[in-house]
């Protein structure tokens, strides 16, 4: 029997799938587009229907439906393969049940985390008063059940005793985040907590956001859960595995704060709307080095969805800081950006419970561009103290228009900020010259943020291919030509291997797609030194210095041309 990715890829075609995330054109037997995975203008992103394959001429990205898939989603292999089987209608079943006994580290954290799910769950439909609570904020029965939402009692050891006796090891608890370790043993980490699954675009659930029920005064309101190996913090959105194909059909996407917004603004008809709830959008923990590359991963997520973000947080709590830096940061990624018109002191899941859907469509419907929403906000809080207006204007707006990508856009903005405000439109593009300044070292840090992402991300995939390759053929010589590589992916070894045998097990040109790959791996690693040096020209002071490296830079430039022009070939 053909493996399932034949299976699939015999179904499926690359035109289907792609075209069901991005719109495509033709152009000859190929189609094309704009790149979904870098921020471009003119589309250099090239389907090829006859090869089953896509190229990307401006950042290198290439494959078949599994790496789209893997790549547009944030998926690891098996979650593509996840969803890919489902839509073809791939029977998988035969695949795990073989593998029982290699059940990789991974997969027992998703399987203990599906279980938690269901133990919390049951908790809830047993637990009255918790029901009553969620009904009197407005949820109905179906959002409970369709968020898989639940309940954690308040006690100590209630999940640990109940996963044990299902058979997991405290090992495995502990590693999926749901239990702590001290000296007098393990106890449950949730506790009397309402808890809300995070699941992984594919339904699959990696973490949970506990929102406290029994206040003690003392505990957090929100719980969430550690980094584990299933769930990184910058690279997951709450809800987005609802939310995304009605983002795609709408072409827009809302940020709202919280699960109960999210759940509330999904049940009032917006399936649209994603939260930043335990992310690294929302979490101060998530280190300040880190903050603008997990920001810009979160909004590239949704910005390969839609380009148009609507924000809908409560503008005068703090939760408008958090809404600034990622504003700010969307509008440099070539988003546009709108905030949503909330009464002041409420947010959206007050609004949809209190007041009705119809408040929240007006919300949404009102929603300002926002740059023109801070200047209201300005205008109004300074009223005839224009004084105070031109120095908030200048400290809080213009860095937003600078941010902006298009110039025809900076104009236009400067003649509406200068025709409301009364301030001249010379003064504010002298201002806005200064603020350039200040921000230039920012704007390049973004741009870098992305670009070493979709390097380091690239490269990552394909010597991790080429690891299982090696693993499951038992191939030495490839083996050494990884380097480090085996050493960095030890614990996922089992998965490598899975992989390489679903996806090579019946290819008849393994050798040539070795070859390729080895050839997409020393590009990457010119790529990666590329940004490494542009980002020492930038601290450089010294002249000859400076030289020197501006002729390893076009020394590299040339290598990666030549290499990219043979692999085109
Ligand atoms: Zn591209």
């Amino acid at each position: 029997m053909n493996s399932p990715v034949d299976q699939i890829k015999e179904r499926l075609s690359i035109e289907d799938v792609v075209s069901s995330y991005i719109k495509l054109e033709r152009t000859g037997t190929n189609l094309k587009a704009k790149c979904p995975f870098h921020n471009e203008k003119t589309p250099s992103f090239f389907v090829s229907p006859d090869r089953g394959s896509y190229y990307c001429f401006g950042c290198g990205a290439s494959g078949d439906i599994f790496t789209f898939v893997e790549e547009f989603e944030g998926l690891d292999f098996k979650g593509a393969l996840r969803l890919l089987a489902e839509r073809a209608g791939v029977t998988l079943q035969a695949y795990s049940k073989d593998r029982k006994e290699a059940e990789s580290e991974k997969e027992k954290l998703y399987r203990v985390m599906e279980e938690a799910t269901l133990y919390f769950e049951k908790n809830l439909t047993e637990n009255k008063q918790v029901q009553e609570y969620l009904k009197a904020r407005g949820l109905t029965e179906k959002s409970i059940k369709d968020f898989r939402i639940g309940y954690a009692i308040l006690d100590w050891r209630l999940l640990y005793s109940y996963l044990q006796k299902k058979g997991y090891s405290d090992g495995d608890m502990e590693k999926a985040g749901l239990v702590k370790k001290t000296e007098k043993g393990y106890y449950d980490r949730f506790r009397g907590r309402i808890m809300f699954p995070i699941a992984d675009s594919s339904g699959r659930v990696i973490a949970f956001s506990g929102r406290i029920f029994t206040d003690d005064g003392k505990s957090a309101k929100y719980l969430n859960s550690p980094e584990t190996p299933i769930f990184t913090k910058n690279a997951v959105l709450y809800g987005l595995d609802k939310a995304k194909d009605s983002i795609r059909k709408n072409n827009f996407s809302i940020l709202v704060e919280g699960q109960m917004d999210l759940v509330l603004s999904h049940q009032a008809g917006y399936k649209n709307t994603v939260a930043t709830s335990g992310t690294a959008l929302s979490d101060a923990t998530v280190s300040k080095e880190n903050i603008k590359e997990n920001i810009v991963t979160n909004l590239g997520v949704v910005r390969r969805l839609s380009p148009n973000i609507v924000l809908a947080f409560d503008a005068d709590k703090a939760g408008f800081n958090a809404s600034n830096r990622a504003g700010r940061i969307a509008l440099s990624l070539g988003m546009d950006v709108k905030v949503a018109k909330l009464p002041d002191m409420v947010d959206p899941a007050d609004l949809i419970s209190k007041e009705g859907p119809d408040a929240w469509k007006s919300a949404i419907r009102d929603s300002k561009h926002i740059i023109e929403f801070l200047l209201d906000k300005v205008l109004k809080d300074c009223g005839e103290d224009t004084r105070k207006a031109g120095r908030l204007i200048k400290e809080n707006i213009l860095p937003y228009v600078d941010a902006l990508e298009s110039s025809i856009e900076k104009m236009h903005f400067i003649k509406k900020i200068s025709d409301s405000s009364g301030i001249s439109q010379n003064a504010l593009q002298d201002d806005l010259k200064k603020i350039e300044q200040e921000f230039k070292y920012e704007k390049k840090e973004i741009e870098e943020a992305e670009e070493n992402l979709v390097t380091l991300y690239r490269k990552d995939y394909i010597e991790r291919k080429l690891l299982g390759i090696a693993l499951w053929k038992k191939n030495k010589e490839l083996l050494k030509l990884l380097g480090q590589a085996p050493e960095k992916y030890k614990d996922s070894a089992s998965d490598l291997i899975f992989e390489a045998e679903v996806f090579y097990g019946s290819s008849e040109n393994l050798e040539k797609d070795i070859k390729e790959m080895l050839e997409n791996l020393e590009l990457e690693h010119i790529n990666e030194e590329l940004l490494l040096k542009m980002q020492e020209l930038r601290m450089i002071k010294n002249k000859d210095e400076e030289i020197k490296l501006l002729v390893e830079i076009q020394e590299l430039n040339k290598q990666k041309h030549e290499k990219k022009n043979k692999t085109k070939k």
